[in-house]
């Protein structure tokens, strides 16, 4: 323990700093909240500054490999050389494929065609040019591709030269029809290109899904100089948004702008369609907001981005404001909306969506009912989900699954009924709805159930299907009948690696896993190879069975396989290797890993935390910040808990400062794990700052303060915060009762302890734990009423630990009750032999009776059993470094010093009138050494360096790993007066706060 604070040493500027740190607690007030996502407030508003830099040159970058490889060509036979030396026999009267069902269309154009000819009116040519156009724009429109091909053979065959109006409406109607190679073969032949002629083509593979050949066509159509109009920007932000290139998207935005087609309603909505798309909900937000005209396309597109992200909050508010603004609302608009009620799990407002959709009439639409299936499933209201499915005509198998997966979460027994429903139905179940159904069973934990679906897979010859086996050996795994689970394991043809991992899920019981080892060699045998999902599997089972002999044994697996640079594999090897406290080992696999995340840092940080090394974890801490990852409140609080374990307060506020600039203060998590290490570093005033800084607080913050406040000897505060919580409506759990009674105790409230035991059965309905019953002989036993903890112990339901027999001794040593003393270390000695303290406190016991020959007896018995005492020791942390002394230690470079501080402050206590009391010196030696023995006690030389190495009004905190004695506590009172100190010492039991010569526990610990 020595080494490990000597080594301790932080380079924070702790005094400087602090000042920083600390304030801020009262200033994370609803007012000041710091951005939770800093860097999106910094991001640039990109597109309306690019603006100004834009060129059309910025976007040759994108230079296209023209044609593409996205559509092949390679349809060349059917298109003979040149399109305009005919490449259709056209036959003079038109043959009728279709029959006399005749298009209306096709008649139209045969009987203009013929009256003109009949008539004899010889049109001139530009009358010509016009008419053919709007034949092709009628073809077009009506997307017949025949009578188009059609009016272009009658082009040829007439030998018309195109004007440029013609030429376009050729491009235009062979593209509208998907003929993308004749359009884009007429395109090619075209004496000259302009804008409408780009714009057509582009659209027609747009259009047609070819999203990259669309991109690909701008660019080239920027290049030849063409400046594009609001319809070519519509249809490149939509092929942008096809195959998401938001880089040329944006500077399509910027091209919007250049043009001025920034307030036209279809740009407008393909920007927020293409923002939306690509997740920036930020800017399609943005661009929705400056649209000076809104439509339901470009709302439906806002609202889709927020469902995309699962947002549900975000697309009802969008929702109420589209409702205000009087926008005529689709059922797809409807169908989003429930979406996010669904995922927000908000059921009033999915109600009043579904009542909107009545009122709309499009309630019994089938797209509509499977969303209002899906949003009352997920709000859990099975009933009306029910309803819903009832009025769908003609369920189809997608619904069924949903309805009867919606009742099985529910625990629902009308599942097998609409089960039976649906074979009436003679819709055949698949292997979707059996093994939703297994999954059903298994999340109910019904085994009985999940055997009659077994049943009727069997019956329906699906039990060799993969998904359902899977399903049922996961079913049976876990619920405990691991032979079931084995079997269907056994019978299954073809098992993967899913089948293996809900195999192994069955053996992580303490009775099963050491079936590990042999499942994983069979796999071997049976030549499977395992994955990296597998290895995690197999890894966590190591951590769980602390079994690291086959730990190693799978990591020479995950090596033969390759598999050890995997950042998976590697963070489960470090997690097995740390929770093993093999850290060494931890660290290795650690330090070959090339790419690591916040949970491979999050992994060996908690190793660090969990090992008492606070100070290797802070510091892996920042380097894992220098390389550019985030922590995540996982890994902030697990180092904070570090922090609390040895009390290093400096480290702990530069952790604060970090939780502060990650924006992690609102979370409970964190939250907690700060007020914790603030309490147990003995700052108080700070954990209180931070707990009533937070608006919202959970069960675990108040247990957290309840056992702060009781630590520190605040046993008033301790129960009014638990009167606090319950007015603020949160339900207390056993921790909260374990603070509550430490709080008693530590008080010596005996009557206000049992009011609050009885509370805990009989109001709360929990059983009390082993911990409560601590607490309640715990304050018996320091009140001196040995009766009745002898009557308490007898009485109570649990077989007595040895905590409780632990506590037992240590108020018979201060009360020097012999008798029972004796009792509980001979228990003590028979559950833990191994303990150091109840030899020494039955030692202690017999030494202040001065029974030194006891006192032997016990210390032989003691190096008979080679139990060691752990040697007092105290630490101080100076300038942000710990300091850390033995009792009677002499190894710290400043002694000289702090023995002449000593030597000062014994002449003080004694013209104070302070007399040491002896009986504290637990050695049969002269009075004069025993003075020494008690002068050289850890805290007090931690106390005189303290004082001759810090500023005089700063408080001075000392923790201690073994209980205070009662002339250092003595001691410390009458000096927090001569000094004029502020002094806290936290002792393995709890705080001391000394000042102005008395303690806050007032004498009673
Ligand atoms: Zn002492
Ligand atoms: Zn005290």
């Amino acid at each position: 323990m020595e080494c490990d604070f000597f080594s301790l040493k932080m380079h924070s500027p702790s005094h400087s700093l602090r000042g920083l740190f600390l304030p801020v607690c009262p200033l994370i007030t609803p007012s000041v909240q710091f951005p939770k996502k800093p860097h999106t407030l910094l991001r640039p508003l990109l597109p309306f500054i690019q603006l100004k830099s834009s060129s059309c040159a910025a976007l040759d970058i994108v230079e296209p490999n023209y044609p593409t490889s996205d559509l092949a060509f390679n349809n060349t036979r059917s298109l003979p050389g040149r399109v305009h030396d005919g490449f259709w026999k056209i036959p003079r009267k038109l043959p009728n494929p279709i029959g006399p069902n005749l298009l209306p269309s096709r008649r139209i154009i045969e009987t203009d065609a013929k009256c003109r000819i009949e008539r004899g009116v010889s049109l001139n040519s530009k009358e010509m040019l016009r008419w053919y156009s709007g034949m092709l724009r009628m073809c077009a429109s009506k997307g017949s591709l025949n009578e188009g091909k059609a009016v272009h053979g009658q082009v040829i065959i007439n030998g018309v030269e195109p004007d440029s109006h013609l030429w376009i409406s050729l491009v235009n109607v062979y593209a509208k029809c998907g003929s993308l190679e004749c359009a884009r073969r007429v395109f090619d032949e075209m004496p000259e290109w302009n804008v409408v002629s780009w714009t057509a083509l582009i659209s027609g593979f747009v259009d047609e899904g070819y999203g990259r050949v669309g991109v690909d066509l701008f660019c080239k159509m920027r290049k030849e100089g063409f400046r594009p109009n609001e319809f070519t920007l519509t249809t490149a932000l939509k092929a942008c948004s096809m195959c998401s290139t938001l880089d040329l998207g944006k500077q399509v935005h910027a091209e919007v702008i250049k043009v001025g087609a920034f307030s036209d309603l279809i740009v407008g909505s393909a920007l927020v369609d293409l923002y939306a798309k690509s997740g920036e909900m930020e800017l399609a937000r943005r661009v929705f907001s400056c649209m000076p005209e809104k439509n339901a396309v470009s709302w439906n597109a806002l609202l889709n981005g927020y469902a995309q992200m699962g947002d549900g909050k975000e697309i009802l508010k969008l929702f109420c404001e589209m409702t205000v603004s009087e926008m005529k609302i689709c059922k797809f608009t409807l169908s989003t909306v429930l979406k996010g009620c669904a995922n927000s799990g908000n059921l009033r407002e999915g109600q009043a969506v579904h009542s909107l959709a009545i009122r709309n009439g499009c309630e019994l639409d089938e797209f509509l009912s499977c969303s209002l299936l899906d949003m009352y499933s997920k709000c859990g209201m099975a009933d009306a989900a029910l309803k819903v499915f009832g009025r769908i005509k003609d369920p189809d198998i997608v619904s069924w699954s949903a309805m009867i997966s919606c009742l099985g979460q529910q625990g629902k027994s009308q599942e097998a009924e609409l089960f039976h429903l649906m074979r009436h139905a003679g819709v055949r179940p698949n292997q979707f709805t059996l093994s939703s159904l297994v999954s059903a069973a298994t999340d109910l934990g019904d085994l009985s159930y999940g055997e009659s679906i077994h049943a009727f897979i069997c019956k329906f010859g699906f039990e060799s299907d993969n998904s359902v086996g899977n399903a049922l050996v996961r079913m049976y795994m876990k619920t405990g009948s691991v032979r079931d689970g084995c079997r269907v394991f056994e019978a299954m043809s073809d098992r993967d690696v899913v089948s293996w991992n809900a195999l192994l899920s069955g053996f992580h019981e303490k009775e099963t896993c050491n079936q590990w080892p042999r499942i994983f060699s069979q796999m071997l045998v049976e030549g499977f190879k395992s994955n990296m999902y597998l290895f995690d599997s197999i890894l966590r089972s190591c951590s769980s069975l602390s079994n690291v002999g086959f730990g190693k044994q799978v990591h020479a697996h995950i090596v033969k396989n390759s598999l050890a640079g995997n950042d998976f594999v590697g963070t489960a090897l470090i997690d097995m290797y740390a929770k093993s406290n093999c850290l060494e080992d931890a660290v290795v696999v650690f330090n070959r890993l090339i790419e690591r995340d916040v949970f491979t840092w999050t992994v060996i940080i908690t190793g660090y935390a969990q090992t008492d090394q606070a100070e290797k974890a802070v510091k892996c801490f920042s380097q894992m910040q220098r390389e550019g990852v985030t922590p995540n409140e996982f890994t902030l609080a697990s180092c904070l808990n570090g922090c609390s374990h040895i009390a290093t307060l400096a480290n702990g506020q530069q952790l604060h400062s970090m939780v502060i600039k990650a924006g992690q203060l609102g979370d409970m998590f964190v939250a907690s794990a700060l007020v914790d290490m603030y309490g147990k570093c003995g700052c108080i005033e700070d954990a209180e700052a931070i707990f009533k800084s937070l608006v919202s607080r959970d069960t675990i913050l108040w247990n957290t303060i309840i056992c702060v406040y009781a630590q520190h000897g605040q046993g008033e505060k301790a129960l009014e915060a638990s009167r606090s919580m319950l007015d603020e409506g949160t339900m207390p759990d056993e921790i909260t009762f374990i603070g509550v009674l430490s709080a008693c105790s530590h008080m010596g409230w005996i009557e206000e302890g049992k009011k609050h035991f009885n509370l805990l059965r009989n109001i709360y309905g929990i059983a009390p734990t082993i911990q409560h019953h601590t607490c309640m002989v715990d304050m018996l036993g320091r009140a001196g009423r040995f009766d009745e903890v002898e009557r308490y112990i007898e009485e109570m339901k649990l077989i007595p630990t040895a905590s409780i027999w632990e506590t037992v001794l240590g108020a018979c040593k201060l009360h020097g009750n012999v008798e029972f003393g004796e009792r509980a270390a001979d228990k003590l000695f028979e559950l833990v032999p191994e303990m150091d303290s109840s030899y020494v406190l039955l030692s202690n016991i017999f030494a202040l009776k001065g029974r030194w020959d006891d006192v032997r007896k016990v210390r032989t018995l003691m190096s008979d059993q080679s139990v060691k005492k752990e040697p007092g020791c105290s630490w101080v942390e100076v300038d942000a470094q710990v300091h850390v002394f033995l009792s009677q230690d002499s190894s710290h470079p400043k002694i000289r010093d702090i023995y002449l501080k000593l030597e000062e402050l014994g002449q003080k206590l004694t013209s104070a009138g302070y007399i040491p009391k002896m009986e504290h010196v637990l050695h049969d030696v002269t009075d004069k050494e025993k003075k020494e023995n008690l002068f050289h006690h850890s805290e007090r030389l931690a106390l005189a360096f303290a004082l001759i190495s810090t500023n005089p009004r700063k408080t001075i905190r000392i923790y201690k790993n073994l209980r205070i004695c009662g002339d250092c506590h003595d001691v410390m009172k009458v000096l927090s007066d001569i000094t004029n100190r502020e002094i806290v010492i936290r002792d393995i039991k709890r705080f001391h706060h000394f000042k102005n010569g008395t303690c806050s526990c007032q004498d009673y610990w």
